[in-house]
């Protein structure tokens, strides 16, 4: 994938191979000191986006100096295998980009920029140099995409492999936007479109979860969107469907959080802010217990993706509930002001990133509630609609 320094890093890393044969081999028999030479030499290429390390890796600690004015906002994010991410769909590299943009969303939501992320991994012994270097090659990738470094990480030996990246952020205080900020009046607004990680999740189960990793591998060798249209056209779906449902995947496995958006938010008049990784129906409950407030939502304003449309069509069931609970699409919930709307989606427009307002805030009194096309008006409880639960 092409990075905006206009690097390739996956030919970076085919390039490192070759000067480390021994990355073939299992963790058990490549040794702790010849891994962290190799990822010191993978640290050591030009992609790092992020600001310049004072202290790069290979030290007790990196050390970054955070930008004058600006507060540290810290947050940390865990991805467990068969909990999180199952072998048989994942490859490393897109583990990688996963585990670093899935926490970099929550220093977004915060109205910060990411600057370093150090990840911790715990993999079982029998997995490949290769593949734990492949993944941190994901790892960089996203970091080079969204401009923070990869400051360093910890490796263990475990049964099976446990990812945690830490990521360090940084905001002029007054930028900083919390899920507490909600006022009555206020519109509730959400970006670009919802459902489509969870329609990509049960695309990838229904494609791929019989296939058990190849050979000696611990996860799958390449990543799995390259092949959905081959696997979806033996299957009878037509070329546009296809792609619809490829797209879905790559936001699931690859999301692509509004990043840019986070420091812009509070000067545009944004009250308050949290990511959707859980689903919306997860996310407003968030928002009205901190704010105290309830909130009043439309079903029919709900954007929904392409990929999850099509995909609701070809199972005979509403993608409303990918969007509600599907989870995943790390795009921001925000509320702002009325008044203030225009000139948010003004802004958001100039940094590429489309909004739509989807309901109000109201009265804590009156819930959390959505009204659906038939012009009921429900409550909308933190785990969805049963209504709307989708096959999985
Ligand atoms: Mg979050």
């Amino acid at each position: 994938m092409a990075t905006p320094s206009g690097l390739d890093v996956s030919r970076d890393e085919n390039a490192m191979k070759e000067r480390n044969p021994s990355s073939s081999k299992p963790l058990s028999e490549h040794g702790e000191r010849a891994l962290l030479r190799d990822l010191r030499a993978q640290s050591a290429s030009p992609e790092v986006a992020g600001p310049k390390l004072l202290v790069p890796i290979g030290d007790d600690g990196a050390v970054l100096a955070v930008p004058p004015g600006e507060a540290a906002v810290l947050t940390t994010d865990t991805l467990v295998e068969g909990t999180h991410f199952n072998r048989a769909w994942t490859a490393a590299t897109d583990l990688g980009f996963k585990l670093v943009t899935s926490a970099a969303s929550d220093i977004g939501a915060m109205g910060g920029r990411p600057l370093a992320a150090v990840i911790a991994v715990t993999a079982p012994a029998a997995m490949l140099a290769a593949e734990l270097l492949d993944l941190m090659a994901g790892c960089r990738e996203a970091a080079a995409l969204f401009g923070l470094s990869v400051a360093g990480g910890d490796t263990t030996a475990g049964d099976r492999l446990v990812l945690t990246a830490t990521i360090l952020g940084g905001a002029p205080p007054a930028a900083l936007l919390r899920r507490s900020g909600a006022r009555i009046g206020d519109l509730l607004v959400v970006t670009g479109t919802l459902g489509e990680a969870g329609a990509g999740l049960q695309i990838l189960r229904s494609l791929f979860e019989v296939d058990p990793p190849a050979g000696e591998r611990w996860l799958r060798a390449g990543s799995p969107i390259d092949e959905i249209p081959v696997r979806l056209r033996a299957q009878g779906f037509d070329a546009a469907l296809s792609l619809a449902l490829q797209g879905a995947v790559r936001r699931f496995l690859r999301p692509t959080p509004p990043l840019a958006a986070g420091p812009a938010l509070a000067a545009a008049g944004v009250t308050a802010g949290i990511d959707v990784s859980d689903g919306l129906a997860s996310e407003t409950a968030w928002i009205a217990a901190e704010s105290d407030v309830g909130l009043a939502l439309d079903a029919t304003l709900i954007p929904i993706g392409r990929g999850a449309a099509a995909w609701g069509a070809k199972g005979g069931f509403d993608p409303l509930g990918l969007a509600l609970q599907g989870g995943e699409d790390y795009e921001l919930l925000l509320t702002v002001p009325p008044a203030a709307w225009p000139h948010l989606r003004a802004r958001l427009a100039e940094l590429q990133v489309t909004a739509t307002a989807i309901g109000e805030v109201v009265p804590a009194r009156e819930g959390v509630t959505l009204r659906t096309a038939d012009g009921t008006r429900r409550p909308l409880p933190p785990g969805g609609y049963e209504h709307f639960r989708t096959p999985s």
